[in-house]
């Protein structure tokens, strides 16, 4: 039987997921389909309820709704309750799994990847949202010398350090308080790049080995990483790759098999080109 499963959000008609699952599930010889699903704004539960009583065998949450992706879960796995964010449902009777796989990508292509090791670097995460939330744990187990969390409503970024403080050497800083200081790697984790924008940074938090990562991606280099080069660092990447390997682990948790991803990752860097 062809198992069914989507990505739900709003809005949704720009999710490159569907693509990257149907090309998972070509390469690993799966009989499945995958969609995309607007949910309305205030219609989030009853358009997973509905999937589901379709046969939906699970979903990808996205921007808006991990948070209550999290809330509507009645499982979760470790990493999703200690992120309070789920981006996978797994469906199985009428029990929801609830994941977070947004962490393990962006480690994966980091550290894979683009071949830039975590573990004694410093690093600067921008950002308190949900993506931001997600990967905080995943980056502090690669024990890193520092990870400094800075975000424009600067309280969030507070919460975000006393949540996880157990976990590892994580501050919260402001982001003009950053001067003097500078990373190895700057991870930008906000939505500022949607609409061109960019929090203000000091001058000198960039070096030229510096690796600057934009969660967002598009076919133009973001105003973030033109900031970056412009400021000297080397090494840029947008987040396809963190995007593909996401999936990846999503089609792991449904599948129980792990896809090859950089082929999928170099044609769509070529699609975007
Ligand atoms: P949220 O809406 O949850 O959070 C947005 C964050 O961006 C907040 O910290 C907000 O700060 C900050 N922000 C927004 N606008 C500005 C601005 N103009 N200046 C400074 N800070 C700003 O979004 P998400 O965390 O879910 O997503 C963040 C980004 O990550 C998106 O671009 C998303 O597409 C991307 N993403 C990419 C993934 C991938 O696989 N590549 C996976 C997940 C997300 P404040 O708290 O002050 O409002």
């Amino acid at each position: 039987m062809t198992n069914r499963y989507a990505v739900i959000g709003n809005p949704i008609s720009h999710s490159k997921s569907p693509q990257i699952h149907m090309a998972f599930a070509r390469q690993t010889d799966q009989d499945m389909q995958y969609e995309a699903l607007l949910a309305p704004l205030d219609g989030f539960q009853s358009a997973v309820n509905a999937f589901r009583l379709q046969g939906g065998s699970g979903m990808n949450v996205t921007v808006p709704f991990k948070q209550e992706a999290y809330q509507l879960a009645t499982d979760l796995t470790e990493r999703a309750r200690i992120a309070g964010a789920v981006n996978t449902f797994k469906f199985e009777n009428d029990r929801i799994l609830g994941d977070n796989t947004d962490g393990a990508g962006l480690v994966k292509d980091i550290t894979v990847n683009l071949k830039t090791p975590i573990t004694n670097k410093s690093i600067l995460l921008m950002g308190a949202g949900g993506a931001a939330r997600g990967v905080i744990l995943p980056l502090l187990e690669q024990q890193p010398a520092g990870l400094v969390i800075a975000n424009r409503t600067p309280h969030k970024a507070q919460i975000l350090q006393q949540q996880f403080a157990a976990f590892g050497r994580i501050t919260a800083r402001e982001y003009l308080a950053l001067s003097g200081e500078s990373f190895d790697i700057i991870i930008n984790a906000t939505s500022a790049s949607l609409n061109d924008a960019l929090p203000e940074l000091p001058p000198g938090i960039f070096t030229h080995d510096t690796l600057a990562y934009d969660m967002m991606y598009s076919i133009e280099p973001t105003r973030f990483l033109n900031y970056a080069a412009q400021q000297g660092a080397q090494q840029l990447a947008d987040g396809i790759g963190m995007l593909v390997e996401q999936a990846a682990e999503s089609f792991y948790l449904w599948r129980g098999i792990r896809p090859e991803t950089q082929n999928i990752i170099a044609n769509l860097k070529k699609s975007d080109a």
